[in-house]
């Protein structure tokens, strides 16, 4: 696996190298932060932590954290930043989910900033008029206008901003306004990403000239500066997000959407989209209450319906609560005994995205059996469908969810093939405060790079969230698409507490397996009795109700993976090949909270060249 580390700005950019602005290139001055920490997977300590993929966006968590900022400012700081640092997996342009523990009343809230569908989008919009026949996902339906959502991330940070934190949106964006000023030193991955998207930002002119200065990938060591970014969160703080969702910049956005600003020559049909200034004027962010369950003695919270993550990850657990699995590990470390858990882990995942896949989408449009997906009941009926010395045919067939007892006499239905398109892209956050305030958020622009186009002049990149609809509209699926919906997501930004207390918040990107990837950590930690780090770095497998389990091949050569191939019949297919990004699986972040007040913050150690964790008063 290639260690594509994102190097910590201010203390690699001493050697010389180039400054990047668009296509101007100066003498080197990356912005530098007081007393920068070096980048860590893990840090323990007290005060309040962070950990994100990037070690910019931890120190501008750390920052405000530092001058009395709370959970939630230090959450919107890193967020900006990653806007700036990861363009290509997060930002303005997309939209995301934040989950708060709020530790003055013990409750957890969320926020839905997912993107919606415009309100002129027909149901037929992924079906090429010309032939009739669905757009394929690449080239057509990835860059485009038509799978442009509404953004929501802005309207997420101020409405966050508002409820719970301390600072003006101004004075969050200070540190991430500092970073796009100034340059971030470019690192492997970023180098990677973009010449990866080589031919799609080549054909935008407001692309190219903002990431491909002098036409190709800026340079490793090389400083990026975002002055046009700079100057939309400026634009954004002196006058609040009706600036993005009402005036000029709705206009622009609105048309770049309905005629994307390609070149002549460019070969990508870049199919138009539908969004107008009036949906952008009409987004509203979701006061959303959290999913719900309880898990030998934790209680788990997550993010509800548009996202499928809180239900599917609630369900899964639900159906492993009535096995014994702790009692199956008592020989700790034993391969043996491992396997049998995770056994358990591969076929509740699988049920759980039966059930997703079937009931599953914007409570808005669709009904959606929320209560009955995470009542314990319905999971231990579910349960009856786990053979704990076998692996299911996949795939499994729904439950029902309108008529269950919690006992085994029912006949499962046949069940159909899931449909998901992979991603390993998005990006994660968590934050905690010394006054006990925990931050969990995902947030995305969906692929790497999202639809690729630049709003011109204004520095960030439109989603292509929209391709998270089925392509074909077909009634009986909650996921279709419909006119002002949001698309079903996988995030999963989870809270556990324990006795009323925060025990552990954890997130992940990639796609649908961030599904499986929260849920494997979780099961790793509780039933497996892992330390966080260990739970976190562990090799990760995915078991989405597909014939295949999609695996890392660090699982699938561990001593657990060959048993549960050889005894219990599970098929695993390599994520990806060895030596791509796509051979991971998710990029966490996470924090635990520790019996004597402080906490442990962990990124990835290896997975995307491992990530930034921090705390303010670092554990000696
Ligand atoms: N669009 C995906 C979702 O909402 C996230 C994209 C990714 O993680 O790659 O579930």
């Amino acid at each position: 696996m290639p260690h594509l580390g994102r190097r910590v700005g201010a203390l690699t950019a001493a050697l010389a190298m180039s400054v990047t602005s668009g296509a101007i290139m100066s003498p080197a001055s990356a912005h530098k932060w007081d007393d920068q920490p070096e980048k860590k997977a893990t840090a323990t300590g007290y005060g309040g932590a962070v950990s994100t993929v990037d070690a910019d966006a931890s120190a501008a968590a750390i920052k405000v954290l530092r001058k009395g900022g709370n959970a939630v400012d230090a959450a919107v700081a890193a967020a900006a930043t990653l806007g700036v640092t990861e363009p290509y997996s997060a930002g303005i342009g997309g939209g995301g989910y934040f989950v708060y523990y709020d530790a003055k009343s013990g409750e957890v809230h969320t926020l839905d900033g997912r993107e919606t569908a415009p309100a002129a989008m027909p149901n037929d919009a992924f079906i090429d008029p010309k032939t009739g026949k669905a757009y394929n996902f690449t080239p057509e339906l990835v860059t485009s206008g038509v799978s442009v959502g509404v953004p929501g991330t802005a309207a997420t940070w101020e409405r966050a901003l508002e409820r719970w934190g301390s600072l003006s949106l101004g004075d969050a964006l200070k540190p991430a306004i500092d970073v796009a000023d100034n340059g971030f030193t470019v690192d492997s991955t970023f180098n990677l990403q973009t010449a990866e998207n080589q031919v799609r930002f080549e054909a935008f002119p407001s692309t190219s000239e903002l990431y491909l200065p002098g036409g190709k990938a800026p340079a490793v060591g090389s400083v990026l500066k975002n002055p046009d970014l700079a100057a939309t969160y400026r634009l954004l703080g002196d006058e609040g997000t009706d600036a993005f969702y009402e005036g000029p910049l709705a206009e622009e956005i609105a048309a770049t959407v309905q005629n994307p600003p390609k070149t002549a020559t460019t070969k990508l049909p870049v199919p138009k989209g539908f969004m107008t200034a009036e949906d952008l004027a009409n987004y509203e962010v979701l006061n959303q209450d959290p999913t719900h369950v309880e898990y030998r003695g934790y209680d788990v919270y997550g993010m509800a319906p548009s996202s499928s993550g809180g239900t599917t990850v609630g369900e899964a657990l639900n159906i492993l609560a009535p096995f014994e699995l702790p009692d199956l590990v008592r020989g700790k470390g034993n391969s043996k005994n491992q396997s049998d858990v995770l056994h358990h882990y591969l076929e509740a995942s699988a049920l759980a995205f039966a059930d997703r896949a079937k009931y599953v989408g914007d409570p808005k449009f669709v009904d959606v059996p929320t209560e009955a997906l995470l009542d314990d009941v319905f999971g231990k009926e579910r349960a009856c469908n786990i053979d704990p010395r076998k692996a299911a045919v996949k795939p499994v067939a729904a439950g029902y969810v309108e008529n269950y007892d919690g006992t085994c006499d029912v006949a499962p239905a046949a069940g159909e093939d899931a449909k998901d398109t992979e991603n390993i892209n998005t990006t994660n956050l968590t934050v905690s405060d010394k006054w006990g305030n925990v931050v969990e958020y995902t947030l995305t622009i969906e692929q790497t790079g999202g639809s690729g186009i630049v709003v011109p002049g204004r520095g960030f990149i439109l989603n292509n969230e929209l391709t998270d609809f089925s392509t074909v509209y077909d009634e009986a699926d909650p996921n279709r698409i419909q006119p002002g919906k949001r698309p079903r997501s996988s995030m999963s930004p989870t809270i556990v507490l324990k006795d009323g207390d925060p025990f552990l918040a954890l997130g992940s990107p990639g796609g649908s397996t961030i599904i499986t990837t929260v849920l494997q950590t979780l099961v790793n930690r509780i039933d497996l009795g892992m330390s966080i780090e260990d739970a976190v770095a562990a090799p990760r497998a995915s078991q989405r109700n597909t014939a295949n389990v999609t695996a890392e091949q660090g699982f699938i050569d561990s001593p657990s993976g060959k048993v549960l191939a050889a005894k219990f019949g599970h098929k695993f297919a390599a994520a990806g090949s060895p030596g791509t990004s796509a051979a991971e699986i998710g990029a966490a972040t996470a924090i635990e909270f520790n019996r004597d007040g402080g906490v442990t913050a962990v990124a990835e150690p290896e997975r995307r060249g491992g990530g930034s964790a921090m705390v303010v008063k670092p554990a000696r």
